[in-house]
């Protein structure tokens, strides 16, 4: 059998990693990474968090049946959608070779071999051990770290803990190992992953917190810049926003999914919070940390909320500034317990909610942009701009997205301190002050 493999990826951050824990156990299995039309493996890697992009991965995964009848490839479905759907994706669409849950990618090559011989289904979930399993990084600077895998939280209207089972930690010896070999490797960056991260719990080490485990990578790697996503508002405390002011490498950017504004609907979300102590911990880190940037999640549309619940959203994302806001209309998703409640907010007031929202949040990330204007910022340059060959592309430690005029030297993998001279809707522009090295 020949051996080139594409990824091709669907969905969150978390997928995009376990692409690249994929690609890294083929490649050590001998496989080489191609592009779709030179592959004779396609492995897709999915999301069922919304109905939009389950219909989307189906639409892609017809789209290769005639390259799959010329050529006869192996096709591999894995990721979330894999984990729910299991024989039934086989049954849908007899031209998959090999299904595979969110606990069987390490196998990934072993499982591509047995489809090779005849349709498999791998979709245990009897716990997930990454300590040595290789990656293969898609950016060049920023490493992504596993710390938790699985979430307990079971909100309401999410599949994850169906999907990705319970939530498992990983020793801390193990990630400082992982984030040593990212750093030999030529990352400048690492970002603590997890779905709650402010849950990582370790008793077995001295560091059985996120917050001391935080400060432990922080001090291990000061050259490196550290970040971390996702919290969640319930279990982020102070002793993290003390963490990132006393460790200078870890950077102020702080990712804080409120999903609604309005406390009953928070409570019919599961989400155990309140808008009041979302807010105190906002105002907290706006106060404690110099130019933090906090971005957030918010669903609308989630059954029973009437329009006073969708005022006190737009209230509270007033309140609380974002400089960045990831919005969602909800759907229902099968299994959760939000689906067995009335979807009761019409299509056509769930979109016109999203839009007024989207007028506030939009306004809200071009004011926190134009306010860095006139100011510096130290960024890590991660390379050529995409848009624009003639700038570079860099981000600060807000996680701001920064372009500006390339000159001779190359400096892509470096910090550099640049003036912000102007900003677009979405990024900051700037002019090189220094190259730090
Ligand atoms: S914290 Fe809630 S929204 Fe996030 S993955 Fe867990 S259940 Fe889903």
């Amino acid at each position: 059998m020949k051996k080139n493999y594409a990824v091709v990826t669907l969905g969150c951050q978390m997928n995009v990693h376990d692409g690249e824990r994929i690609s890294g156990v083929l490649e050590s299995a001998g496989w080489r990474e191609a592009s779709l039309k030179d592959a004779d493996a396609v492995i897709f890697l999915t999301c069922c968090v919304r109905g939009s992009a389950e219909r989307r991965f189906y639409g892609r995964l017809s789209s290769l049946k005639p390259l799959k009848d010329r050529k006869g490839i192996l096709i591999a479905v894995g990721g979330c959608l894999a984990q729910k759907e299991g024989l039934r994706l086989l049954e849908r669409a007899p031209y998959v070779d090999l299904v595979f849950g969110t606990q069987q990618y390490p196998r990934i090559a072993e499982l591509l071999a047995r489809a090779a011989e005849g349709a498999t289904c791998a979709t245990g979930m009897d716990g997930l051990h990454l300590d040595n399993i290789p990656v293969k990084r898609k950016e060049d600077f920023r490493a992504w770290i596993t710390i938790t895998h699985g979430c307990d939280n079971f909100c309401s209207y999410c599949v994850v803990p169906f999907v990705r089972g319970r939530e498992a930690s990983r020793p801390a010896p193990e990630i400082l190992a992982e984030a040593s070999r990212q750093v030999e490797g030529g990352a400048r960056e690492i970002v603590l992953l997890g779905q709650n991260v402010n849950s990582y719990r370790r008793r077995e080490e001295g560091a059985s917190r996120f917050v001391d485990l935080l400060r432990q990578v922080g001090s291990a790697f000061p050259g490196v810049w550290i970040r971390f996503i996702t919290s969640h508002p319930r279990d982020f405390d102070e002793s993290v926003i003390r963490a990132i002011a006393d460790t200078p490498n870890v950077c102020e950017y702080v990712h804080l999914p409120l999903q609604s504004g309005s406390d009953r609907i928070l409570a019919a979300m599961n989400r155990g919070y309140t808008r009041a102590a979302y807010l105190r911990k906002a105002e907290s880190l706006r106060s404690s940390l110099k130019g933090v940037v906090l971005s957030t999640d918010i669903i609308v549309g989630f059954p029973g909320e009437r329009e006073e619940d969708f005022l006190a959203t737009l209230e509270m994302v007033e309140s609380c500034r974002f400089d960045a806001a990831f919005t969602f209309i909800y759907n229902p998703r099968p299994g959760t317990a939000a689906a067995r409640l009335p979807d009761d907010v019409t299509p056509e007031e769930k979109h016109a909610r999203m839009e007024r929202l989207l007028h506030v949040t939009r306004r809200l990330t071009a004011e926190s942009l134009r306010s860095r204007v006139g100011g510096e910022e130290v960024v890590l340059v991660e390379g050529e701009s995409f848009r624009d060959p003639a700038c570079w592309r860099a981000r600060t430690r807000g996680n701001q997205v920064v372009h500006f005029p390339r000159e001779e030297q190359d400096i892509a993998g470096k910090f550099a301190r640049v003036a912000i001279t102007a900003c677009g809707s979405w990024c900051l522009h700037g002019r090189l002050l220094e190259v730090l090295g």
